[in-house]
């Protein structure tokens, strides 16, 4: 019995033409290069897997790191906000929550947590307020440190 043109497997033409028929399994008759084209595809994904679990890990490791830092950071920072006033401290979280740093130095008439020059006005404030007054930045919230370097 001949094979019929639509079973997988039949052949269609003869001679010169030898073409397989694909029918319901083409990837048993995939051709050569396409069988390297695949092949080469899995060996890439099985790296850019193994480049991915490498990645996560290394995050994973950094995230943690993060977490010691900030743990190291905060139990360090608690018996010294002890000792200062508790509205300061409120003051403090309140500005490093909106600006990411709560207290910057005031350094040469420039505020060190935007990095801006505060402007004649801004410094003849500063410069005329009690030395015990909290100072806060105009541009960025944060509160200004002043010391020796302040340049008032
Ligand atoms: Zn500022």
């Amino acid at each position: 019995m001949a094979p019929h043109p639509g079973h997988p497997g039949s052949r269609v033409g003869a001679g010169s033409c030898d073409v397989r028929y694909i029918g319901r399994h083409p990837r048993r008759n995939l051709s050569v290069p396409l069988r390297e084209e695949t092949s080469d595809c899995r060996g890439r994904l099985a790296t850019l897997r193994e480049k991915r679990a490498e990645l996560e890990r290394s995050r994973d490791e950094a995230l943690s790191q993060i977490g010691r830092e900030e743990e190291f950071r905060r139990s360090g920072r608690a018996p010294l906000a002890g000792d200062l006033p508790e509205d300061l401290v409120r003051l403090y979280e309140r500005s490093r929550e909106q600006t990411g740093l709560g207290a910057a130095l005031l350094r040469a008439g420039r505020c060190g947590a935007c990095r801006l020059d505060l402007n004649a006005s801004e410094l003849n404030r500063v410069k005329a307020a009690p030395a015990d007054e909290v100072i806060r930045c105009e541009e960025c919230g944060s509160i200004m440190v002043r010391t020796e370097e302040s340049g008032l």
